[in-house]
């Protein structure tokens, strides 16, 4: 479970521009990288096979780098795919089309050095969100459309770059910086991404860290620890093991014959694991109760709660709106 929370940050006048600039830098890529892959997307779907001599592709409809999108850089893998250790099974020889324009970046930063301020990971989540993108896109959203200065307003680090320490924030390549710490984060939680965001009337942060146990004291609720294996795998109805059942969303019993949705199924199977673990003696089944995960994603659980001796004997934070539940839910 995600938790969210956001400040204002207070930069100093030197690190506001270089904010600014950040963000004009990232968006004229991801528009460049966005360009690359309409580009690609024609020649293939508008003009037919079509080969680009600049890849270092056969000239085969079928190896041909165009066919997976992107006419940049070298599409085929350091090592060639081959597996790295013994037992790992070996990968395709040839790269995404993000992982394409992703090794591109380097080209991008020795033509344009200015290009080097910019923290590597932040640069790298511009190809993965034009790829983000299309793959909304290939499920039935609209066509991925430019970024004008109006619609591209945030960047984010990756996992663990931020650093907040005590009225300070850390953001890297761009310095410390003070901020309105409106709500403290709860100790000993990782932060696990920072979205930086300009707004009309400054700078903001949104950062989000992980924990489960935190929501559970929080809702005056027990946390039962389940190991996941093999719920995915297991008939809730027959306890038959067998990895083939599981197609997708659905699963389907290769001994009984059970139908079921495969999240649900495991589900229950985390709960039939919890209760006989941990031996739990069952008082009621508190079903679909609505949750909201973060500000945009409402969701469904099926929660169940134990004897009154099982639960903490005393609520000392305030019980609202929030589960218990032994599994971060598989939705
Ligand atoms: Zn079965």
């Amino acid at each position: 479970m995600l938790l969210g929370f956001k400040y204002k940050l207070k930069p100093s006048q030197p690190q506001s521009q270089k904010l600014s600039q950040w963000l004009d830098m990232l968006r004229k890529t991801y528009n460049w990288c966005l360009k690359d892959r309409i580009d690609g997307w024609h020649q293939q779907f508008i003009q037919g096979d079509y080969c680009e001599l600049k890849t270092k592709t056969e000239i085969t409809p079928l190896s041909c780098s165009l066919v997976k999108g992107t006419q940049l850089a070298n599409p085929w893998k350091d090592g060639g795919g081959k597996a790295r250790r013994k037992g790992e099974k070996a990968q395709s020889p040839k790269r995404t089309v993000a992982l394409m324009q992703d090794a591109n970046l380097q080209e991008l930063k020795d033509a344009r050095p200015w290009y080097q301020n910019i923290d590597i990971g932040v640069l790298q989540s511009i190809p993965a969100r034009v790829n983000e993108s299309f793959n909304k896109f290939f499920k039935g959203a609209g066509f991925p459309k430019f970024k004008r200065r109006h619609d591209f307003k945030s960047f984010s680090y990756k996992p663990g770059r931020v650093k907040i320490k005590g009225n300070k924030i850390y953001l890297p390549k761009i310095g410390r910086m003070r901020f309105y710490n409106s709500r403290s984060i709860p100790d000993g939680f990782q932060i696990k991404t920072a979205t930086v965001r300009q707004k009309a009337d400054g700078w903001y942060v949104s950062l989000r860290i992980e924990n489960l146990e935190y929501l559970a004291v929080k809702s005056g609720k027990k946390l039962y620890k389940v190991n996941p294996r093999y719920t995915s795998q297991t008939c809730s109805n027959c306890q038959h093991i067998d990895p083939a059942s599981r197609s997708g969303e659905k699963f389907l019993c290769t001994n009984c014959g059970h139908i079921d949705d495969a999240n649900l199924q495991a589900a229950r199977n985390v709960k039939t694991k919890a209760i006989e673990s941990y031996s739990l003696n069952i008082a009621k089944i508190v079903k679909s109760k609505t949750v909201r995960r973060d500000s945009s994603k409402p969701a469904q659980l099926s929660l169940f709660e134990t004897l009154y001796s099982e639960r903490l004997p005393v609520n000392t934070l305030p019980l609202k709106g929030f589960p218990a539940c032994g599994q971060e839910p598989r939705i």
